[in-house]
């Protein structure tokens, strides 16, 4: 904690508090200040490739939440982010900190407890649970794996008055927006059924979130069955009923429409995989909308929506079920929008959405889909022949060479994405066996047809390549942090990847530095003055400027008119036209 106060300090100590210096597109208004003090609204759409953004959104209709931002947007890019495996925990950690895995020490989604059982990367054993009727037993998460600032930290250090709050429906999509020392950090726990937060964050839950913290509180949003919103819609640009497209089914949610909630063999988790839950999301945004609304304090409202990253691995990116919940997150949003311009007024708020990975097409897809061409497309999707591989293969693969390489033993603790994982023993070997073991994993894993790349994690050099170099031994090298995580660095092939294991061997994961993973959109939407007419069509996404994830924590600093959390210095300031 020392560590990181200093490093919050220093990032704040270069350069003293300066007037905000950003104010509402020059082209729109020469209007005096906003009426509230800046409220940034930062979203994440939780696996929002820039593929899918650039076919689909031009299928939304006028009306949508996404075509509102992209009309009143003053900037619209594509982000790339800076690391090779591209997951919820490290996308989150580099957006809100401007720092790839390596800066920020959030490596994984995932870690391996003493006995090789997976638990979430920011599980901390001295956490617990909080709900609205208190803390509990069971064990939770904390922010303590996170080795840099966050945007959060810089304001709360610049404008010690200002209100922080993060939500989202997973523990890795809330953390790190709301930062150390947020108002409320809050997240869904299926065992609550409601939104809840750790002791590491806090003692209760505010009362202006009792209506989503209060156990069972979810259950409103399962009383109908998941069907189409608009099928003519949806006929129009997918298949319906969807062929095999490698579709999952998730706690019985069933594999093609209708899923009916109240039917899956636990509701209570299979909810996060449907529309309904961004939906809770976002009525939890609007109470705390409503909350700062009534502050007259600078306010950061972090927003991570998950059913999109859910809905994506069960069903695959192609499924009906993807596109009806884009339909609906873009229908969700454009009631979240109306109610920050009824609320805020059009001129007192700013929204910056992007994203924190991408995802692929399921093999099923991508096996029929991309064949038969003779290069990639420009996010790198092509047939590779894609193959779901498995952990506990790769584990094997890592056992099987060490005992070769030195000897019968128990050396491999297992695979926890993106890392093969040795046991403290094979740590503690003497180092030419340590050196021996590793080259054999390496050898063993990297010669496998479904991977590209096995990288010894201690051969990482402490520096890695600045962000403009988008090589694949940079953003490996941006990947690893120390001995974090695990011992070997595995990079699949395009098209393959690791099964998520939401569904065993169905539906799809991300994870890959490959642009269908690695590049996503970010839209900037600074004060709108309402008397200034905005060009009505919709903005095309194609060959947008390219930014590095820097962007979107600079970006939120310049809005507020505040220095940059320290790894977000030098990332491109989109607050302006
Ligand atoms: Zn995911």
């Amino acid at each position: 904690m020392i560590f990181i106060s200093a490093l919050a300090l220093g990032a704040c100590a270069r350069t003293p508090h300066q007037p905000a210096e950003v104010r509402a597109p020059v082209a729109r208004s020469t209007e005096p200040p906003a009426k509230h003090p800046p409220v940034v609204v930062a979203l994440v759409v939780d696996q929002l490739p820039m593929w899918m953004a650039v076919e689909r959104w031009k299928t939304l209709p006028a009306t949508g939440g996404f075509r509102k931002l992209l009309v009143e947007a003053n900037a619209i890019a594509e982000l790339h982010h800076g690391h090779a495996f591209n997951a919820t925990a490290p996308g989150h950690a580099a957006l809100f900190t401007g720092g790839p895995a390596h800066t920020s020490g959030v490596t994984a989604n995932g870690k391996l407890d003493a006995r090789g059982t997976y638990e979430s990367f920011l599980a901390d054993p001295t956490a617990h649970i909080v709900n609205a009727t208190g803390a509990s037993d069971r064990t939770s998460s904390s922010i303590a794996s996170l080795k840099a600032a966050t945007i959060a930290d810089s304001l709360k250090h610049a404008r010690p008055g200002a209100t922080v709050i993060s939500l989202s429906m997973k523990d890795r999509g809330a953390i790190f927006g709301g930062g150390r020392t947020s108002d409320a950090t809050l997240w869904f726990d299926s065992t609550s059924d409601a939104f809840v937060t750790s002791t590491a964050f806090a003692a209760s839950v505010p009362a202006w979130a009792a209506p989503i913290a209060t156990p069972g509180a979810a259950a409103k949003y399962r009383t109908e069955a998941w069907v189409p919103l608009d099928p003519k819609w949806l006929a129009a640009n997918t298949d319906l009923p969807a062929p095999d497209l490698g579709q999952g089914d998730f706690h019985g949610l069933g594999k093609k429409f209708p899923h009916d909630i109240a039917k899956a063999a636990k509701p209570a988790k299979a909810f996060v995989a449907t529309p309904f839950a961004d939906k809770m999301l976002l009525d939890a945004a609007i109470l705390a909308v409503d909350h700062v609304a009534k502050q007259s304090e600078p306010a950061l409202i972090a927003v991570s929506l998950s059913s999109t990253d859910y809905v994506g691995h069960m069903f695959g990116p192609d499924a009906p079920e993807a596109w009806d919940q884009m339909l609906r997150l873009d229908a969700e949003l454009a009631r979240f929008f109306a109610h920050l311009d009824e609320k805020l007024g059009k001129d007192g708020y700013s929204v910056v959405l992007s994203a924190d990975h991408g995802v692929p097409s399921t093999p099923e897809v991508m096996n029929q889909g991309f064949c038969g061409r003779p290069d990639a497309d420009k996010y790198e999707r092509r047939c590779e022949h894609a193959v779901r591989m498995r952990g506990s293969e790769l584990a094997k693969v890592a056992e099987d060479a060490v005992d070769r390489a030195v000897g019968s033993g128990e050396w491999v603790l297992g695979y926890v994405e993106p890392f093969v994982v040795f046991r403290p023993a094979t740590r503690a070997l003497p180092k030419d066996k340590l050196d021996a073991a590793v080259a054999a994993v390496a050898q063993s894993i990297g010669a496998l047809p479904t991977v590209a790349r096995a990288v010894d994690v201690r051969a990482n050099p402490a520096t890695c390549p600045p962000a403009k170099d988008e090589s694949l031994d940079a953003l490996v090298c941006r990947s690893i942090h120390g001995g974090t995580g695990g011992d070997v660095f595995v990079v699949p092939k395009p098209g393959c990847f690791v099964d998520a294991e939401y569904v065993e061997g169905d539906g799809v994961n991300h994870g890959t530095p490959y642009l269908f993973d690695r590049a996503v959109p970010i839209i900037v939407r600074a004060p709108v003055d309402a008397s200034v007419q905005l060009q009505e069509t919709m903005p095309s996404l194609e060959d947008r400027a390219i930014v590095d994830q820097r962007a979107y924590a600079a970006t939120i600093a310049a809005l507020f008119g505040i220095e940059p959390p320290e790894a977000a210095i030098g990332g491109a300031d989109l607050s302006k036209r």
